[in-house]
């Protein structure tokens, strides 16, 4: 064999060598490239399942929030706060109960969307905490005040009678009279939580109180819906409540769930046991068991 015979059969096996390593090295850029597009839209796709909302503003100015939780056509509310800085750990419990779902995006199943409004009273919460918007239960002050103190909103009315169910100007609260504002939904923030409703429409609501350690359900004229029952029934059993059909400790008048039920949508209370405890593992199951109720995946 002569010397140019070998030459060219030793350059021929060194191109076809870095071919090779060329069609490797570029198939796999282009594998990793793909992989890379398919993890962004993924990101993308989990981000417009999380939105943040400001959806009205309180007496004062404070912006009432809602986070909105997956895509799917059964919708579930829930509310926190409507008693202001008086109930302050329900709002800890809606706030907790965001950053679950921001991190477990994926145990919303695609066919149901949660809706959760942490702080439907902020001027009541300012009363008591002192600040606006998020907090923790280490910012509350060890000393809360007197008795009631941050239920009522900025005009002094009791949000939990100002909506359209058997109104009246003058109601009660624990044998006391109460403000239920000049008309139904006068308040801003009753008008704005009806107004996301009618927006939304949701299949069931949620509204965390405390302190009583009972869910209950709710109606206006024309008795309990069915689905309320139901709700009731299995949140206080995931969340170890109490359940009662009707609050009849005292008679109420324009009650958000009473108005809820009255425009067909199954709405309980559920009260937390004390003013303090936030009960996150309690009514995680709770919501679970909502959950559960409306998906059929
Ligand atoms: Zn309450």
């Amino acid at each position: 064999m002569d010397i140019k015979k070998v030459t060219i059969i030793i350059l021929t096996a060194i191109i076809v060598l870095a071919l090779a390593v060329f069609f490797i090295f570029k198939s796999e850029t282009e594998i990793l490239e793909i992989e890379e597009t398919v993890d962004q839209e993924i990101i993308q796709e989990e981000a417009s399942l999380i939105n943040k909302k400001n959806i009205g503003y309180s007496v004062e100015g404070r912006e009432i929030e809602a986070y909105e939780f997956g895509g799917g056509d059964k919708k579930l509310l829930f509310v926190g706060g409507i008693h202001g800085g008086y109930e302050w750990n329900t709002v800890v419990l809606a706030y907790q109960m965001i950053d679950y779902f921001e991190n477990n995006i994926d145990l919303v199943p695609t066919d149901v969307s949660i809706s959760i409004i942490p702080s439907l009273n902020p001027d009541g919460v300012y009363d008591v905490i002192g600040v606006s918007g998020r907090f923790t239960a280490l910012d509350v002050p060890k000393v809360v005040g007197e008795a009631g103190l941050g239920r009522f909103n900025s005009h002094g009315v009791d949000l939990n009678r100002n909506f359209d169910c058997k109104w009246s100007p003058e109601s009660n609260w624990r044998g006391n009279v109460v403000s239920a504002g000049e008309g139904p939904f006068s308040e801003p923030e009753a008008a704005t939580l009806r107004d996301y409703v009618y927006e939304k429409k949701p299949d069931a609501a949620v509204f965390w109180h405390s302190k009583a350690n009972t869910v209950y359900a709710s109606e206006c004229e024309n008795g309990i819906l069915e689905q309320t029952l139901d709700i009731m029934n299995l949140y206080a059993t995931a969340g170890q409540y109490n359940s009662v059909e009707f609050f009849d400790a005292y008679p109420i008048t324009g009650d958000v769930e009473g108005w809820l039920a009255s425009v067909g949508v199954p709405a309980i209370t559920v009260e937390l046991e004390t003013h303090e405890t936030v009960e996150f593992d309690r009514n995680l199951a709770g919501v679970k068991s909502l959950i559960d109720y409306y998906s059929n995946i």
